[in-house]
């Protein structure tokens, strides 16, 4: 055969196993629901430490189960997280990460229940990220009837406290990284096409706190030193330090202030998201937000927070595992595109230490964090079978 011959034999042979694959995982279908219903059904707030770790253990049983070896990283706070580790043949792992935790508390199960309505899966977590938890388990459990065992080592990350920042996790998430060759994030894809996840912004928070001086409004108005006054004229110049251009936000969200209305208020705060595209805009957003001076030089002015999550920008290891996933997703007969988005995940973390990440793995839907909350069922199979692929490819 010529070499274009035999190309092209391998490329047929590459799209029969795909569809093989396909079919495997669409006979498994209605396991897969049963299992990620099995996970919506035990609700999860990341400030609810035993439900959390009721649902790890749930899932450490399943992991197990498949030949993991299983260790809870004891957090006080929060629920442990989980750690599974998995030999293979490759040396070098591949970092399968996610989050059990979900936004809402105990008993939202009973507004929004975890129903099948035509091809969508409700419930609240389901899309954010208990189908990605789901996909986790069924990617491993098929490498393993296919291979016998895993084509790599697999390490798979689970943490407790993503939707609430990631402080107690953090370490965790950027030392198993380290290790890793390849980093993959089952957060929910982007769109109802489901593409994967690219880029994301980095994410920092203020606090911007003025003094001044409290007096009667009606009897000492002139002794007073107005703290919301003066903080209104901050939060102007802050909402001008926005740079569209370079991807860069300053969104004042939240301000608070005074007791009275008959008081000169002696105090005002406002709470600040900013979001950076790029690393090397990180230090002069810092600066600006810390340069912050009072107009009132009666007032005091004191400014604390910073970055705490780097942007996941699209380097070229970044671009690499994106050409691998959709060469994958061809051979499936399906087109996966790639989007940048604002907000943060974990992938941030292991993306800023430079290891090759790919996000928005997990289940396609909408209404991530909301009542409409829901996953396509019928995405589940293509979605697994690109899973498969990747620990596989990468
Ligand atoms: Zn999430």
């Amino acid at each position: 055969m010529t070499s274009s011959r035999k190309a092209v034999a391998s490329t047929v042979n590459a799209n029969v196993d795909a569809q093989r694959r396909l079919a495997y995982f669409r006979e498994r279908q209605e396991l897969m629901v049963a299992n990620i219903r099995e996970l919506v059904e035990i609700e999860s707030p990341s400030d609810n430490k035993a439900a959390v770790d009721q649902l790890g253990d749930v899932v450490a049983v399943k992991l197990a189960a498949l030949g993991g070896s299983v260790r809870f990283q004891q957090a006080r706070a929060f629920g442990n997280h989980l750690q599974v580790d998995f030999a293979g043949r490759a040396p070098k792992p591949v970092l399968l990460l996610g989050h059990y935790d979900t936004v809402y508390p105990l008993g939202t199960l009973a507004s929004m229940p975890c129903r099948v309505v035509n091809d969508k899966l409700t419930g609240p977590g389901v899309l954010d990220m208990k189908s990605g938890i789901g996909l986790m388990l069924h990617a491993i459990a098929a490498l393993k009837d296919w291979h016998g065992a895993l084509p790599r080592p697999v390490t798979l990350l689970l943490v407790s406290d993503e939707e609430v920042g990631s402080d107690s996790s953090r370490s965790i998430t950027e030392s198993l990284a380290k290790k890793a060759a390849a980093v993959l994030v089952f957060e929910p894809s982007y769109g109802l096409n489901g593409a994967v996840k690219t880029a994301r912004k980095g994410v920092g928070e203020y606090q911007v706190k003025v003094t001044g001086k409290a007096s009667h409004a009606g009897l000492d108005f002139q002794k007073g030193v107005n703290a919301i006054v003066e903080l209104a004229r901050q939060i102007e110049k802050i909402s001008r330090f926005t740079d569209l251009k370079k991807g860069l936000t300053v969104n004042v969200g939240i301000v608070s202030g005074g007791s009275r209305t008959n008081v000169v208020p002696a105090e005002a705060l406002a709470q600040v998201d900013v979001r950076i595209a790029r690393m090397q805009d990180a230090a002069g957003i810092d600066k600006k937000m810390r340069g912050l001076r009072p107009f009132n030089r009666k007032c005091k002015v004191e400014v604390s927070g910073g970055v705490n999550r780097p942007p996941m920008e699209r380097t070229a290891g970044v671009s690499a595992l994106y050409e691998i996933a959709a060469g994958i997703a061809r051979g499936l007969g399906w087109n996966l595109s790639e989007a940048a988005v604002g907000g943060g995940s974990d992938g941030n973390f292991t993306a800023g230490l430079g290891i090759p990440t790919l996000d928005g793995l997990g289940g396609v839907g909408d209404g991530a964090h909301a009542v409409h909350e829901h996953i396509l069922i019928s995405e589940l199979p293509r979605r697994a079978a690109l899973v498969a692929g990747l620990i596989e490819g990468v």
